[in-house]
């Protein structure tokens, strides 16, 4: 081929990934004054704007220029499910076809966002959805970040809350996820409280103590689901080499480091972490520390062996965590007649 034939279309923009000098240099290029910066970022981090089509105080011709340097902002929804209690989950799937879940749950004035970080998940933890379906890819800041604002234009509403619970493992993508979390605390974006971000990790010590050393107050969530090494590691065979004495000493070090109080998730499983050496475990683990236990209602997997807790069990974890002066609660599962638990819609739709 003629090298004069030979045409490279140069990579498309992505305005979620662009630093505030880099859009000053791009308006310059474009004889553009520099305010139109600060304009195209209000359309990107507070309007949500799609497109720039849709970014109606700038010029038609530099909205023009714009349309065709820049990769699409938005996710399209491609199925969405309402929950009696007001709860609404959504598929929303990016311009490659790597499709997330997310969440919005309202509550009286307040909206909880629950976001993915990756398209499946590598971790393979027994009882859950994604686990089964395996790692596709990270999602970037701006796809995570994405998932708020849709849900927050769905409702029309102030977000109060984010918790990074969907699918994925937002440690094993520690960078975009701390990004959308400075974004989504950002003043000049959606100025969510660090103390109303929270995110939930299966357990990896590295950036867990890494996480201890960020200047906000984020909040964590580990997924701890069994202190017995031995069911530990049959239901979450992807942190296996991080052994529980080593989770214990972390989180001691993450206490100390912070002030703050984790959270500790365990999802309540009939016959397999619920017996009275998993109580008696989970209680050592828990006694003379800083943390709330979260008790959670499993949610059946299709095709998983796996049943949830009897009501009274619950009771008994809750009970006993209250005797040894742990905090605990069991937490009301939301939406679980629109497939809540992570993964669960994607598996319906996309199989
Ligand atoms: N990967 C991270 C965050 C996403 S999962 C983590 O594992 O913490 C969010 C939460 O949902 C985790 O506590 C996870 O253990 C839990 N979960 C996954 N499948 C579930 C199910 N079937 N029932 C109840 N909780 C589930
Ligand atoms: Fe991944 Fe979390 Fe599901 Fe485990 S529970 S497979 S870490 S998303």
């Amino acid at each position: 081929m003629a090298e004069e034939n030979l045409h490279v279309s140069p990579t498309p923009l992505d305005l979620h990934a662009v630093t505030h000098g880099e859009l000053l240099a791009l308006m310059e290029e474009l004889g553009q004054p520099a305010f139109r910066a600060k304009q195209i970022e209000d359309w990107v981090w507070n309007k949500g704007a799609s497109s720039p089509d849709e970014m109606t105080n700038l010029p038609k011709a530099l909205r023009e220029a714009l349309s065709e340097r820049v990769a699409p902002l938005g996710a399209e929804e491609v199925a969405r499910q309402v929950s009696a209690d007001g709860s609404r989950k959504y598929l929303l799937r990016f311009g490659d076809g790597a499709a997330v879940e997310c969440v919005g749950m309202p509550s009286g004035s307040k909206l909880s966002v629950c976001v993915s970080t990756q398209a499946g998940c590598a971790m393979g933890c027994a009882f859950c959805a994604t686990g089964q379906y395996g790692l596709n890819r990270s999602l970037t800041s701006g796809e995570i970040y994405e998932q708020v604002m849709h849900v927050r234009n769905d409702f029309n509403t102030r977000v109060t809350s984010v918790v990074f619970m969907g699918q994925g493992e937002p440690f094993a993508n520690y960078d975009a996820t701390l990004k959308a979390l400075r974004k989504l605390n950002d003043p000049a974006a959606l100025n969510i409280g660090a103390r109303h971000l929270t995110v939930s990790t299966c357990g990896l010590i590295p950036q867990i103590l890494r996480f201890a050393n960020e200047p906000e107050q984020f909040t964590l969530a580990v997924s701890l689901h069994s202190t017995v090494q031995k069911t530990r590691n049959a239901l979450m065979p992807g942190v296996k080499r991080f052994s529980l004495v080593h989770l214990y000493a972390a989180l001691g070090e993450y206490v100390d480091k912070t002030g703050r109080r984790p959270t500790y998730e365990y999802a309540l499983i009939g016959g397999i972490n619920d017996t009275e050496e998993e109580i008696d475990s989970l209680c050592d683990f828990c006694r003379g520390t800083l943390c709330h236990v979260n008790l959670i209602q499993l949610n059946e997997v299709s095709g998983s062996p796996f049943k949830p807790s009897t009501p009274e069990k619950a009771q008994e974890f809750l009970k006993r965590l209250e005797r040894v002066g742990v905090e605990a609660t069991i937490r009301n599962s939301r939406g679980a007649d629109i497939d809540a638990a992570c993964g669960q819609l994607r598996q319906r739709i996309l199989k």
